[in-house]
């Protein structure tokens, strides 16, 4: 049989994993620093969850999820993005006011595979419930922003835009009619049909939004209430010290999405995939849940996008290999000493040859090789660079200064 993964799928192994756990790792942190709850809701749900939650005139949706029919003849899909979920967990746990939550894990969708569109890809993301004013827009942004760059992303820009809620939508909505109509010719039969259920999705689809730089715009057209919010948002970003462009075609590919929108763009990568996340406000969803009205504004971040644009780092998993030259059992108590210190060590359990621990510490990338011998524990560090002879239990302070 062939070991290939599943097409449009991949495994996660070393030298590449490490930059992935690197990357989850910062955003537990990240995440919790900004007041964040972990979340973890299920792989699957409903399908009727995506199809109310994300639109069902959506590609995402008509054309993209893996739908099927359990073993119970229940419709269950599995998920192709996680707002949907964490709003009706937020719903379901019968929770009053604000509520942060973030997650991270595999979502799918059947796309065209190519490198950073996949068909399991993985995300992290946050959601702010209950709070409707424009800080919380903004704290959203920001949080995104400083993850990305504290990642080491540079190439990165910020694009909003407001696509305006229920009330002024139906006025921008008679615009953007008039306009498509007019330019009907020039659009594919998907954007066609599009033009009086859902105009909007018309702008954001791959394959004519490029074409339709003169489209009205959603900011021309927002009532009273969402231009106080837009302004709000924009203050707050610059309070926060947040470049930022206005995107005016920015409008995203689903359906809840209230006021504000914006992405995160890797300005190094190619233009069909360089949105490295994107985001929004949504607080039209729990209602179309079925749920009492909730505000909700969040973001996720692809990252296997976000691993191209730092460039697919290999990277080590470990801070050093032990090389025993006194047997597996005195190097594994040296190594689990060492692991105590907080250092990240493995070693060979089967009584190789001291030349073959050598040859595993080079294959598995070890930056530092620690040759324990045992008599007086001491043992010797060797880099590319440097040896020392360092006794068992400085190793720690040894690499802390190094
Ligand atoms: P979306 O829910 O479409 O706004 O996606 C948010 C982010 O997830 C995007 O900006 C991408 O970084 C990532 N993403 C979405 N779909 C895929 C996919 N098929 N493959 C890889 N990354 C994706």
């Amino acid at each position: 049989m062939s070991f290939q993964p599943p097409k449009g799928t991949d495994d996660l192994i070393m030298p590449r994993s490490q930059a992935w756990r690197d990357a989850l790792g910062l955003w537990e942190e990240w995440s919790a620093r900004y007041g964040y709850s972990l979340i973890q809701t299920p792989t699957f749900e409903a399908t009727d969850l995506f199809e109310r939650g994300v639109g069902d005139t959506s590609e995402v949706v008509t054309k993209q999820m893996y739908t099927f029919e359990d073993n119970g003849g229940r419709s269950v899909t599995l998920r192709p993005e996680g707002t949907a979920g964490v709003v009706r967990a937020y719903l379901d746990s019968g929770m009053q006011g604000a509520f942060k939550g973030a997650y991270s894990g595999p979502f799918f969708r059947y796309e065209r595979p190519q490198a950073g569109r996949r068909r399991q890809f993985y995300q992290v993301g946050i959601e702010y419930l209950g709070v409707p004013g424009p800080l919380a827009d903004a704290e959203v942004i920001e949080c995104g922003k400083s993850y990305l760059t504290e990642l080491g992303i540079t190439e990165l820009e910020v694009r909003i835009n407001s696509v305006g809620d229920g009330c002024c939508r139906p006025a921008y909505y008679k615009a953007l009619r008039g306009f498509l109509n007019q330019r009907k010719a020039d659009l594919t039969s998907d954007s066609v049909r599009l033009i009086e259920v859902n105009p909007l999705r018309v702008l954001d689809s791959k394959a004519d939004g490029p074409k339709l730089d003169d489209a009205p715009k959603t900011t021309d057209y927002l009532c009273d209430n969402c231009e106080v919010h837009y302004s709000g948002v924009k203050q707050a970003l610059g309070d926060l010290d947040v470049a930022y462009s206005e995107d005016p075609k920015l409008v995203r590919g689903l359906d809840y999405y209230t006021q504000t929108a914006f992405e995160y763009v890797g300005t190094g990568l190619d233009t069909a995939q360089n949105a490295l996340g994107g985001g929004g406000r949504y607080d039209g969803l729990a209602e179309v849940l079925g749920g009492r009205s909730t505000p909700g504004v969040g973001f996720a971040l692809g990252l296997d996008r976000i691993m191209l644009a730092l460039g697919d780092p290999e990277k080590t998993h470990l801070d050093a290999y032990l090389v025993s030259e006194v047997g597996p059992e005195q190097g594994l108590q040296a190594a689990n000493q060492l692991r105590k210190d907080g250092l990240r060590i493995d070693l060979d359990l089967e009584g190789r040859s001291v030349k073959a621990q050598f040859r595993t510490a080079r294959r598995l990338g070890a930056p530092v090789v620690l040759v324990f011998r045992g008599d007086g524990y001491l043992v010797d560090v060797q880099t590319d660079e440097e040896r020392a002879e360092v006794p068992l239990q400085e190793v720690s302070v040894w690499f802390s200064k190094s």
